[in-house]
């Protein structure tokens, strides 16, 4: 901060504030929240390689579906999972719907948001050593404002806007479909989760009007709300203040007797968390973990 703040020069000013804008939106949070510690360890600033799902991921899950038929619950919300001290009493788990399964292993990947909020009621309690790593673990909030026009404003070679001011900093353009898309992060999005939508695209159009005079009329929009949604609670995990590599192994690490499980982006402590990829590895290596004791517990 201190070196920023001696920055003589305006355009070099700007281009060091779009890098750490770059960082924040990246890691969905304010850089006085996030451990720089922690950060250097992780995968900042490594070469990503990015694939697009042009019509979304659930495709993704329907085809690993389909090709291993699995019973999925869809539309089931867990409230409760009660763990026996009896090793050989089942676990027993209720959703809202008051229905009941019994298990001998859970594998649980509900987002960290959720587990913060305390979306399911443990019984025991969980212990000590994983409430405090879902505490200390940072949680982000990236929101995304999709606005589309009637035309195109913008130059359309251009992929992205970035705008060196305190509200709207990155927009990303869609000069095909005349759609900006604007990402917002940290405070100033649970700020703007506070107000309606037309009051946001508002704040937009006035932040854009500087640059683009002959802004029109935005047609339609669309806006989300990561924390408030119950099933997230926010975006992704990050290392806040405070947060090591170790909180991230310790949300990962089974407890009750080695009968419950964790995975989910939060939990990848041996690659990169807050990804689609984190959650896969994570889910799949404690599966797989799953799969090898009821194995060895089989064939005994
Ligand atoms: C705005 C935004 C942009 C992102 N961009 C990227 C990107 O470009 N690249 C990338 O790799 N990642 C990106 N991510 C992150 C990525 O989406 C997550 O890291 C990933 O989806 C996490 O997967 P998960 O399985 O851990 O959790 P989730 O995908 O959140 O799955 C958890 C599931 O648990 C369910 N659930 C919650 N509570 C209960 C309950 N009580 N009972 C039953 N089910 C419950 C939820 O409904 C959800 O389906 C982005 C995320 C956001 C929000």
């Amino acid at each position: 901060r201190d070196k920023y703040e001696k920055i003589q020069d305006e355009q070099m000013r700007r281009l060091v504030e779009m890098n750490l804008a770059y960082i924040e939106h990246y890691e969905a949070s304010n850089l006085d929240q996030l451990s720089v510690k922690s950060y250097l360890k992780s995968d900042g600033g490594i070469n990503t390689c990015d694939l697009t799902l042009p019509i979304g991921l659930g495709t993704f899950m329907q085809q690993i579906v389909e090709r291993n038929p699995l019973p999925i619950q869809l539309n089931t919300i867990v409230t409760n999972i009660d763990i026996p001290s009896d090793k050989n009493e089942p676990i027993r788990i209720t959703t809202k719907d008051n229905r009941h399964y019994l298990t001998k292993y859970v594998l649980i990947t509900i987002p960290l948001g959720c587990l913060k909020a305390n979306s399911i009621q443990f019984t025991p309690p969980l212990p000590d050593w994983k409430q405090n790593a879902i505490d200390q673990m940072g949680l982000g909030l990236l929101n995304k404002i999709f606005i589309q026009y009637p035309s195109t404003f913008w130059d359309e070679k251009l992929d992205d806007l970035f705008i060196a001011s305190n509200s709207f900093r990155f927009f990303v353009c869609h000069p095909h479909d005349h759609i900006l898309v604007a990402f917002v992060c940290g405070r100033f999005a649970r700020k703007l989760e506070q107000q309606t939508d037309e009051e946001i695209v508002e704040e937009i159009i006035q932040c854009l009007k500087p640059i683009y005079p002959q802004i029109p009329k935005p047609i339609k929009w669309l806006v989300t709300r990561w924390s408030c949604d119950p099933f997230a609670y926010g975006s992704y995990s990050n290392f806040k203040v405070g947060a090591t590599h170790e909180t991230s192994r310790e949300l990962a690490k089974e407890c009750y007797d080695n009968r419950i499980y964790w995975a989910g982006e939060h939990t990848n402590y041996g690659g990169t968390i807050g990804c689609v990829d984190s959650a896969f590895e994570s889910g799949q290596s404690e599966a797989k973990r799953i799969y090898n004791k009821l194995n060895i517990l089989f064939r005994d």
